[in-house]
């Protein structure tokens, strides 16, 4: 399927002006607030994305955003991303990412650690690190990449600590503010807590939820027949959103005659007789948010991430009709970067030394079997023999985990990225299934290298002529 096929098919759901309104109004105090542009608002056909502010996140959350802003090529596009800061504090990815390093694990750590109480917490509730440890921690990226190019992000890093007054806050403005270094400069981006704040989507919630028990009874019924994997049921009194308690504590909310809160962190209990007069301490849960979203914007696309998200995905899917709602079309873009960035290279340039080759020359085979004849004068190259798988596995991690952003920016310019993203985009093969997959990888120069470890892995575990490597 090609893009303007693919354009042609979301293009059916009428905006719901008034929403849409109120959620643009969040987006330019949020845009205010990060020092970025307020794009013009033209249109009325809704794609809607978004994520959690997690700490300088991987490339898929920023393809997200690049994805929306690149179907608002296209007239009449209003691309939205909500950042959902109101999530529970318990993802680990909300203050902490890996970079590639050259260890047995493949990587290390940048950011922060949680207290266990704070992980109890809604995330925008959660205080951003001192000023000492968020200087340390740039300290050490600096470290890690020591190079020119990774000084603009340190100075973003910078501005955002400033600008954001909590955890939350400074992820979410760091996260808009790469985007627009990015070229991503047509999105909306809002915060959830601010709908909150502001009302909005209340009627909706109101309607969606007047019902808890038979809002379960479909959802399990959906989760059982579709046996949606690692999907749970709902207890039927649960209700499909979190109380937010004068603490901070994330609080499930059940419903028998009236709403019930326990906080898990100081236990203080909450009632309510109508969401109304809580709305700004609520927080849906992540299929009703689905539901009350499409329904309050009559979203007509929604661009979900090709991960843990889908299975939500799969569930809203079923329930819209349930509940006379349009239900929008979902597409997620499945891509890798192939770049080198300093570790990469270091790993190729070790791997190539210790083989005594040029690194697309290197015949592990060949080698290990002249090792052998080495060894029976010299003990130090069993070592070089059992070390050259050792080096390899360390290269097949860091060639294959996924890693933080901030990785990619000090290994390319960030023009060469949009570009490369755009062109990738454009050409990607657009299939149909449940949702809409759009595959496109993404080659900075480093594929062939990629391809060339995952050889070089495959065959160092086999090739053992002396039997040393315990395999
Ligand atoms: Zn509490």
């Amino acid at each position: 399927m090609k893009w303007s096929d693919f354009l042609k098919v979301i293009k059916r759901n009428k905006a719901n002006g008034d929403n849409v309104e109120s959620v643009i109004r969040c987006a330019e105090k949020f845009h205010r607030h990060a020092g970025i542009e307020i794009p013009e608002i033209d249109g009325d056909v809704v794609v809607e994305t978004g994520h959690q502010p997690n700490f300088l996140p991987y490339s898929g959350t920023f393809k997200k955003a690049f994805m929306a802003n690149f179907l608002k090529c296209t007239d009449g596009i209003i691309p939205l991303f909500g950042i959902y800061d109101y999530n529970p504090a318990t993802a680990r990815l909300l203050y902490q990412n890996r970079v590639p390093d050259i260890n047995k694990n493949g990587f290390k750590k940048i950011g922060f650690k949680l207290d266990k109480k704070d992980a109890l917490r809604r995330f925008d509730q959660v205080e951003k690190p001192s000023r000492e440890r968020w200087v340390q921690e740039i300290e050490k990226i600096n470290e890690i990449y020591s190079s020119a190019s990774t000084d603009w992000i340190i100075d973003e890093m910078e501005k955002s600590y400033k600008l954001g007054k909590s955890f939350a806050d400074v992820n979410a403005i760091l996260f808009a503010r790469i985007c627009n270094y990015l070229d991503v400069n047509k999105v909306f981006f809002f915060k959830y807590s601010d709908l909150q704040k502001k009302g909005v989507f209340l009627n909706e919630w109101m309607e969606m939820s007047k019902d808890v028990r038979n809002f379960n009874r479909i959802y399990n019924a959906v989760v059982i027949e579709k046996n949606i994997p690692n999907g749970r049921t709902n207890e039927l009194t649960m209700a499909p959103f979190w109380y937010l308690c004068e603490c901070g504590g994330n609080t499930p909310v059940y419903y028998n005659t009236i709403f019930t809160a326990k906080c898990p962190i100081c236990k203080t209990t909450y009632e309510f007789n109508s969401i109304e007069e809580v709305f700004d301490r609520l927080s849906p849960r992540a299929v009703f948010r689905n539901l009350v979203f499409s329904k309050g914007l009559n979203t007509s696309l929604f661009i979900s991430g090709s991960g843990g998200s889908l299975i939500y995905g799969q569930i809203s899917n079923e329930m819209y009709s349930k509940f006379g709602i349009e239900r929008p079309l979902v597409a997620y873009w499945e891509s890798s970067d192939y770049y080198l960035s300093p570790v990469h290279r270091k790993i190729i340039y070790d791997i190539s030394r210790l083989y005594g080759e040029e690194f697309f020359r290197i015949n592990i085979k060949r080698k290990r079997t002249e090792w052998i004849e080495q060894l029976k004068s010299d003990k130090k190259f069993k070592g070089y023999y059992q070390y050259s798988h050792t080096l390899i596995q360390i290269a097949e991690k860091v060639f294959s985990l996924n890693y933080s952003i901030i990785d990619l920016l000090a290994s390319a310019n960030v023009d060469e990225i949009a570009e490369k993203w755009r062109t990738s985009l454009e050409k990607a093969v657009i299939c149909k299934n449940e949702f809409y997959s759009v595959v496109s990888d993404v080659d900075f120069g480093g594929k062939n290298y990629y391809n060339w470890i995952i050889k070089l892995a495959n065959e160092s575990k086999v090739e053992d002529p002396a039997n040393l490597l315990g395999g």
